[in-house]
């Protein structure tokens, strides 16, 4: 059962070959076999799974239908879920139990999923190897000394050792596309205020977007149905109806116009990814497809900019952790500024504190131009280029990740040199528009992803282009040895 895709769990739900709470059962015992090897959970809440899953065994005898009726995910740790720890991956949140649901958690439940638990992460999101997390690293199932990406490692490494189908995740510069990539996953991050932030613990603010990481593009385009649409609680949500992501599936490619970037193939990229990356281009030109070379120009910019606005809007979104209202606080506070100073110290790690002060540094009154504002103008010249592009191609190609997965413990020495593994996914979020990875071969054992960028809006042509793919490809079908 556990190698089942969520669509192919449907149909088994509804042919009565199983039911959700024989599925549930059959997973959580998987979760608490070998989840000790992954650590991609913080928290398995398997009482309340079976409870959901009977609960939907009940309603499909009732006579109710829909796909996601009885499906087991699972959200990743920043996602606000009633009752349950949800803890961003850090101490200062420790015993946080939201009092309410998230909008994408209470969607995602009217649809009738089985949540199995809550999924590790990157502390706060920051982070693109899933090591920062208070709760420890998560491996890649694929080489488990190796890391899975972050910061939704929890969520890719469990739906990569097939722990469960798909998951919850979000993307402020890659989040769900790089760890997708580096576990061969198809996850998708939608266009900036498609899917509500509303409980969404907020790391950068105008970066930020949740999304699916799943085996198949067509479970992305399930879940992603589910989790988008308009939030009059998320003052960012776009008020446009959700586009029918099923049926884009099935759309011929021909006449697609794809753009292969310059500066995506240029120094920096693993030339064996590259390979990869070529090999899927050609299978799709075979499915009709036309290519044409094109040019991002301030692409060289984005990451410069990025680790200046994120770490901006992270200073401010964290200032709420002070030891009052949430979670940790420190023992014995001699006075007000020390249960602040130590909640803080004691409560965030390294990481988090790093971008604190760059933000705080950043947007301090004698730098706010050079660093802020230039960096937001250079966020303009970025979105530029993509609007530019947009008017000759449907959509950009290129690889999603520079490298391979990498050792754990590898790049702690050098921060930066895990901020260059963003070099090709920030660029999305800076200029907003929707981004997908998924499985493009294997370079050494370890999985390679190609990103797929379109247009504000066109999750639905993202979803249809990689399910075409995979309809004449099985990277995507491959599993890890031992899982
Ligand atoms: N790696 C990037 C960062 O550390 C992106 C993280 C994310 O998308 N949440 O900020």
């Amino acid at each position: 059962m556990h190698q089942l895709t969520l669509a192919e769990i449907a149909r088994a739900l509804a042919d009565k070959q199983f039911s959700s709470a024989e599925l549930t059962g059959s997973l959580l015992s998987r979760i608490e076999q070998l989840d000790p090897q992954l650590n991609s959970f913080i928290t398995v809440t398997a009482d309340q799974a079976l409870e959901q899953a009977k609960a939907a065994d009940a309603r499909r005898a009732a006579g109710e239908s829909g796909a996601l009726l009885g499906a087991p995910i699972a959200h990743k740790d920043l996602f606000c879920t009633q009752g349950v720890l949800t803890s961003c991956g850090s101490k200062i949140l420790t015993g946080f139990k939201a009092p309410y649901d998230a909008t994408v958690v209470e969607k995602l439940k009217a649809a009738g999923t089985v949540t199995l638990g809550k999924l590790n992460m990157d502390e706060f999101a920051m982070g693109s190897a899933n090591e920062s997390s208070h709760y420890g690293p998560v491996k890649n199932p694929w080489d488990t000394s190796r890391v899975p990406g972050g910061s939704s490692g929890g969520s890719a490494a469990a739906v990569a050792a097939r722990l469960l189908p798909a998951a919850t995740g979000t993307d402020t510069g890659g989040s769900i596309r790089q760890p997708a990539a580096l576990t061969n996953l198809t996850g998708i991050k939608p266009t900036y205020g498609r899917v509500s932030r509303w409980g969404m613990i907020a790391y950068a603010s105008s970066l930020d977007q949740g999304g699916p990481l799943a085996r198949t593009a067509e479970d992305c385009a399930l879940l992603l149905g589910a989790m988008a649409g308009f939030d009059p609680k998320d003052s960012t949500s776009v008020d446009q109806p959700v586009d029918d992501y099923l049926a884009a599936l099935t759309q011929p490619l021909a006449g697609l116009r794809i753009g292969l970037p310059k500066e995506y193939f240029g120094a920096g990229l693993d030339a064996r990814i590259g390979e990869n990356v070529m090999a899927v281009v050609e299978a799709l030109k075979k499915l009709g497809a036309t290519v044409r070379d094109i040019s991002l120009p301030n692409m060289q910019h984005a990451i410069p900019a990025y680790y200046v606005i994120a770490p901006a809007e992270a200073s401010s979104n964290l200032s709420r952790f002070d030891g009052v209202r949430f979670g940790y606080r420190c023992e014995n506070p001699k006075d007000l500024q020390d249960l602040y100073k130590r909640s803080r110290e004691e409560g965030f790690g390294a990481e988090v504190k790093r971008r604190i002060m760059v933000g705080t540094y950043a947007l301090s009154a004698g730098y706010y131009d050079a660093y802020y504002l230039k960096a937001q103008k250079i966020r303009r010249l970025i979105k530029n280029d993509f609007v530019a592009a947009f008017k000759d191609v449907d959509v950009i190609l290129g690889p999603t990740t520079p490298n391979l997965a990498w050792k754990l413990g590898e790049k702690n020495a050098d921060p930066v040199s895990a901020y260059l593994e963003d070099i090709y996914t920030i660029t999305a979020n800076l200029a907003g528009i929707p981004g997908l990875s998924m499985p493009a071969g294997f370079v050494d054992g370890l999985p390679v992803g190609v990103q797929l960028l379109g247009n504000y809006f066109q999750e639905g042509r993202l979803l249809n282009v990689a399910h075409q793919y995979q309809q004449v490809s099985d990277w995507h079908k491959q599993a890890p040895s031992g899982f």
